[in-house]
């Protein structure tokens, strides 16, 4: 059988080649850690950086196709396996998802809203910010940014200088601090002959900066909305010749207009409820990305929601174990479905796994959802 490539080991990665295996490939994962929750279940793991190019050859040289569940990972090694092995996302497109100013020069290409915003890399340009549009902002650092991790919010230019200095002066994107109503996020899947399928949109609570918790059923949305969301996701898509599977994320304001925030060039965690909400999830949409398979429209079939388990719902006994959650009362609950990444150390805000809960109507679903948060000690939503 044929084998595909992953670059990075993470949990994205892990549901990956468990989708790949589902559908009889063999995988292969670059990852440096010996650990890693992909690594753990490939056939292959080849333990080694991003950029090691002899690692790099043994990958190409044994995979059908590659793609990547890690988007920092550096644009250079896509550019140089794809001499030998169809790489997809491409090096361009994950370029431009890895730079802040380059994506939202991007989506304002494409035609789609963006928060006022300037860009931040010498002593001119922060001197010459726009304080009535851009304060009070978010100042966030072009690149390497995740979790909200590299984001500081800020009131005044003074605060704004500061904030720079604690971000070490590295290249940022100061936005202007907009009024959410909502948070919202949608998955696309492009084929290499251009087909283009979606997921519903899906509706995401973030909280500290990390995501917390997507609902997905019909009316949860202003159907407006929706349907801007699904268009502005699709050209942008279509503008990068974008071949995989994409995240775009949205912010829904107190007036109702739509602003795009950013996007990810992989599977995404507001993605997950697919894996037992829909009748295709955004992993088996990779797999097919990547193998030539058709892409066929995905239906919702179950109202959806995802809670995501962070290490704070770990915690340790008195002799040092680790004690994990309640999950004999949670899965005694009806709809549902426990991923975990087979992570061994729990730390605060790192993510262990998610809970999928679905079920036959959104009240339903909200029902089970909300007692598995009280039972797992997450705060309701
Ligand atoms: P991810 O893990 O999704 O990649 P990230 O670290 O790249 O996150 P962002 O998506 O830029 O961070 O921002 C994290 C969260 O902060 C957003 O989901 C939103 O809740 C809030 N936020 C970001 N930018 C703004 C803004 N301009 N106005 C208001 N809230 C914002
Ligand atoms: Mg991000
Ligand atoms: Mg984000």
């Amino acid at each position: 059988g044929q084998t595909l490539g992953v670059l990075g080991g993470g949990q994205l990665g892990r549901m990956f080649v468990h989708a790949a295996q589902a559908m009889g490939y063999a995988t292969a994962v670059l990852d440096p850690d010996a650990q890693s929750p992909a690594g753990l279940v490939s056939h292959r793991h080849i333990r080694a950086a991003y950029d090691d190019s002899q690692a790099l050859a043994e990958l190409a040289g044994s995979c059908a196709a590659v793609t990547t569940e890690f988007e920092n990972v550096p644009a250079a090694a896509l550019q140089m396996l794809a001499r030998s092995v169809p790489v997809a996302p491409a090096a361009a497109a994950v370029a431009i998802a890895q730079d802040r100013a380059a994506e939202k020069a991007h989506f304002v290409r494409c035609g789609v809203p963006v928060a006022p915003h300037a860009l931040i890399d010498s002593e001119q340009t922060l001197a010459a910010v726009d304080a009535q549009t851009l304060l009070p902002g978010i100042l966030k650092t072009a690149r390497l940014g995740y979790d909200g991790k590299g984001q500081v919010r800020v009131a005044t230019r003074a605060e704004l200088a500061d904030a720079w200095q604690q971000l070490a002066r590295v290249p940022c994107v100061l936005e202007k601090m907009l009024p959410l109503r909502e948070e919202c996020s949608v998955i696309v899947a492009r084929g290499r002959d251009g087909a283009l399928v979606h997921l519903p949109v899906q509706r995401n609570l973030h909280r500290d900066g990390i995501l917390a918790v997507t609902e997905v059923f019909e009316g949860n949305l202003p159907s407006v909305g929706v349907d801007k969301a699904l268009h502005a996701a699709k050209s942008i898509a279509q503008g990068l010749d974008y071949v995989g599977v994409l995240c775009v994320e949205f912010f829904v304001l107190e007036d109702g207009s739509l602003v795009v925030n950013e996007m990810a060039p992989r599977p995404h965690n507001s993605g997950h409820w697919s894996q037992n909400g829909a009748d295709v999830s955004q992993f088996e949409l990779q797999v097919r990305c990547m193998a030539g398979l058709p892409l066929a429209q995905p239906r919702q079939h179950s109202p959806a929601i995802m809670l995501n388990l962070l290490g704070d719902l770990w915690h340790r006994a008195p002799d040092g174990s680790l004690v994990a959650p309640p999950w004999q009362q949670v899965l005694a609950l009806p709809g549902c479905h426990l991923h975990l990444y087979g992570k061994t150390e729990a730390k605060p805000g790192r993510k262990m796994g998610h809970l999928n809960v679905t079920g036959a109507t959104p009240e339903a679903a909200r029902a089970t959802a909300l007692q598995a948060a009280a039972l797992l000690g997450i705060a309701p939503f």
